[in-house]
């Protein structure tokens, strides 16, 4: 299953990267499904951020609780390498402790044009996803436009002339009582 990640969202990635340069970025992808939704970047707490990256583990609970609050879930995770490719390093393998997220990874070794790669890491073993930017597939919904069914169509006419009978019943009961007529005697 391809991961959704917008250009604008792959370039946060690669700037986050870049601002932080030489150190190593880190950060946590959120989301439905695998379309992402927020990039939320995080302290890197390693001992030499240069060569590694660690996200202090109460800083990730507090993330995770977030992230379940606005009802998304972890997709992922992201680093960078800041003189490297964006292939999973040994170290990576080794420490890809979460076998149901992805891994992004930024490779900043030409930092004119930063590589981005997407990698399931399950025991050991690591497998390339796929990034798909392209703007999500319309629902199905959503194909309609604005043509009405016949129904619907009914439906708004029969709204319409509601709401207009309603409105003059409601002008009626507020006109003023009908003058009294007083009687001729004769
Ligand atoms: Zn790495």
């Amino acid at each position: 299953m391809p991961l959704r990640l917008s250009t604008a969202q792959i370039l946060e990635l690669q700037r986050h990267a870049l601002k932080v340069w030489p150190d190593e970025a880190c950060g946590v992808l959120a989301g439905r499904g695998q379309a992402v939704t927020s990039i939320i970047p995080l302290p890197n707490a390693a001992a030499d951020p240069k060569r590694s990256y660690r996200i202090d583990d109460r800083v990730l609970v507090e993330t995770l609780r977030d992230i379940e609050l606005k009802s998304q879930s972890l997709i992922g995770f992201y680093h960078s390498h800041p003189n490297g490719s964006h292939i999973p390093s040994p170290t990576d393998v080794r420490q890809a402790y979460y076998p149901d997220a992805l891994y992004v990874i930024v490779g900043l070794r030409n930092r004119e044009s930063p590589e981005v790669g997407a990698w399931s890491i399950r025991s050991g073993e690591v497998k390339p996803v796929e990034i798909q930017t392209g703007s999500l597939p319309a629902q199905p919904d959503e194909d309609e436009g604005d043509d009405l069914t016949p129904a619907q169509a009914r439906a708004v006419i029969l709204a319409i002339v509601l709401s207009v009978m309603l409105v003059l019943v409601i002008a009626l009961s507020l006109l003023p009582p009908a003058p009294v007529i007083p009687s001729v005697t004769r």
